[in-house]
């Protein structure tokens, strides 16, 4: 039997956005997304909402609708220079106000200056994450190995030029290819990038071949995909996840 793993609805790539703090220009990096159909993921950082220059607790739920909202840890502190139990409170509290503030079950982060060592990483998956994303870019479309050390193909800066071109132009065989672009929306105000921005969502939208997803769905449906059950021969193959799986198996499009 030849097994080929897909993305929902037999998509062949898929994208995926991240943005970090929490700033009021997240407002208008939503109204961009929402317009061309994409889907990102917002980290946040509880403790900033409801100031000034940042997004109000209230809004959230509203806002980003049909988008993940992510924790970034509480007050923004650096991961790795906290004690154990400051470590556990900056993320444990970061998903209580969320979840309390939105109604919805948080479980993705990012970490706050892209700092993480072993220790961080194994209190988050005890806290229940299904993973946290680094700032290590990979210039690459591959799926990750490791979720709570997730590495992002680009920050958006880099993502505008070559490595939009090969997403876009990849065969369509092979590995299934994932872009994952990250960064804040307050670096579009600062640096004059809304409308590179802009072109970059309209070039990447309405594409036939590539599944938009928050970075949870993504993670759900790898997760999916890894629970898969083949029989010894290898002739049959079981889900046993509730997520459906798209896969090509002997040249026929199923779905498990
Ligand atoms: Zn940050």
């Amino acid at each position: 039997m030849s097994f080929k793993l897909l993305y929902p609805e037999f998509k062949t790539k898929a994208l995926t956005f991240s943005y970090d703090d929490g700033q009021i220009f997240d407002r208008r990096l939503v109204e961009i997304f929402n317009r061309y159909g994409l889907k990102a993921t917002f980290h946040l950082n509880s403790g900033t909402l409801d100031t000034e220059g940042f997004l109000r607790k209230d809004e959230l739920s509203e806002l980003f609708e049909g988008h993940e909202i992510a924790c970034h840890g509480v007050m923004h502190e650096f991961p790795t220079h906290l004690s154990p139990e400051r470590l556990v409170q900056e993320f444990y509290q970061d998903r209580l106000t969320l979840e309390t503030c939105t109604g919805r079950i948080i479980r993705g982060c990012s970490y706050a200056y892209g700092e993480y060592n072993d220790r961080v990483v194994r209190t988050l998956k005890t806290l229940g994450f299904a993973y946290s994303r680094t700032v290590e870019s990979t210039g690459r479309h591959n799926v990750p190995r490791d979720f709570l050390r997730w590495t992002p193909s680009c920050h958006h800066n880099d993502a505008f030029g070559e490595l939009a071109d090969s997403f876009l132009n990849k065969p369509d065989h092979g590995k299934i290819p994932l872009f994952y672009v990250w960064g804040h929306s307050f670096e579009f105000d600062r640096e004059g990038t809304w409308d590179a921005m802009e072109k970059f969502c309209e070039r990447m939208h309405g594409q036939p071949d590539v599944w938009y997803t928050t970075n949870i769905d993504y993670v759900d449906y790898m997760n999916a995909t890894c629970g898969l059950l083949f029989s010894a021969d290898g002739t049959r193959v079981r889900n046993l996840s509730s997520i459906p799986v798209y896969a090509e198996i002997d040249g026929e499009r199923k779905i498990l």
